[in-house]
């Protein structure tokens, strides 16, 4: 199958509408990350984004609307979800709400909630509006790669697997969107964003729990609340390490573990703050951005992890940010793409040499 890219335009978003109506798979930009929609009420069509991902069959999908007005259909609507539709839809939050029968089991992987968002990019608003359906899509990339944040990260995974990927540039938060679950009575983020902690807790006036997995992995026997955390995800094929402790010690020992590597012939690199390009430069290092803007190192976190698996790298060691606001968010992609291994570079606590 040839893969069409076209920019959004009013031909190309006609094309798209029809050819989601036909129950074909239609790759779009949204804020996040790029999308992989299909009709969400068309089980088939669904069925499809699966088989393109190579995506487990128990990890439910995110429907995407442009009208509140969609959610009849789809959903009951709790009071407590209505404040949070009025601050940030359509923006870079996704709700849990009780389904409908109307949603095909396969979009929910059978649970009793399906995961609902209102995108803003307005190539992913002219989308929806255009094509008039709900779109059930997941991040556009291959299972187990890292999302998408351009149309070519798109095409290098799913090229001859869909017919069009329409092309909106480069996304604006580049991480996928905070979900949160609001069907159990307390507020738990399941997945951190775009949209903190901070952000929701203010709205609804209450505390707003984190679920326990964000930070570290899945125990044996724990279910997860959200089946997307049993996967591994965002995996480079670099083994990649991130490096915590005091500024100065982190520098050295990934500098030191990188040189040593190179010594052994591996290929080895560093993802660092750009105010320690400098420093780290013998180490190939890819600017993470500043140390002080958490959304920078979101926004180029997935494109430079896929750079070290182009440039064939064998080994990579990174900083890491404190993980409050949208540091929590880099910390949750960051800390599964390391599969959770953490250097210590601090010998002793200081104070103590
Ligand atoms: P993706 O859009 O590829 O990042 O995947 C959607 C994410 O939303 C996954 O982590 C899913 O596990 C999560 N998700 C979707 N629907 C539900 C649901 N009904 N309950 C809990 N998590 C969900
Ligand atoms: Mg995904």
């Amino acid at each position: 199958m040839e893969t069409k890219v076209l920019p959004v335009s009013k031909d190309s978003l006609a094309l798209a509408s029809s050819l989601l109506r036909d129950g074909n798979l239609v790759a779009f930009p949204t804020e996040t990350v790029y999308g992989l929609g299909a009709d969400a009420l068309q089980p088939e069509a669904v069925r499809g984004i699966f088989a393109a991902k190579g995506r487990p069959a128990d990890n439910p999908l995110i429907v995407h609307i442009s009208d509140r007005a969609q959610l009849t259909d789809l959903c009951e609507i709790p009071d407590a979800s209505l404040p949070l539709m009025d601050a940030f839809w359509p923006g870079p939050l996704t709700l849990l709400f009780p389904r409908k029968k109307t949603v095909p089991d396969v979009v929910t992987a059978g649970l009793k909630t399906v995961a609902i968002r209102m995108p803003s990019h307005p190539g992913a608003a002219a989308l929806l509006r255009a094509c008039g359906l709900p779109i059930a899509a997941p991040s556009a990339n291959r299972s187990g790669r890292p999302s998408p944040t351009t149309a070519a990260h798109v095409l290098a995974d799913m090229r001859g697997r869909i017919p069009l990927i329409l092309d909106g540039g480069s996304c604006q938060v580049g991480l996928e969107s905070t979900v949160l679950d609001l069907t159990h009575g307390k507020p738990v983020i399941l997945r951190p964003g775009g949209i903190t902690q901070d952000m929701l807790e203010k709205v609804l006036g209450c505390p707003v729990a984190l679920a326990g997995s964000i930070l570290r992995p899945l125990g044996e026997h724990e279910t997860a609340l959200s089946p997307g955390m049993r996967y591994k995800h965002y995996a480079p094929q670099a083994l990649l390490s991130l490096v915590q402790g005091e500024e100065e010690n982190v520098l050295r020992e990934m500098r030191s573990r990188c040189l040593s590597d190179r010594e052994k012939g591996l290929h080895s690199c560093v993802l660092c703050f750009h105010e320690h390009m400098e420093t780290l430069r013998e180490c190939s290092p890819h600017d993470l951005g500043s140390l002080s803007r958490p959304e920078e190192t979101a926004n180029r976190l997935f494109d430079v992890l896929r750079v070290v698996d182009e440039e064939g790298m064998d080994t990579v060691y990174s900083e890491v940010l404190p993980p409050k606001g949208m540091g929590l968010a880099v910390m949750n992609r960051l800390g599964r793409a390391a599969a959770f291994r953490i250097l210590q570079a601090d010998s002793a606590p200081p104070g103590e040499s």
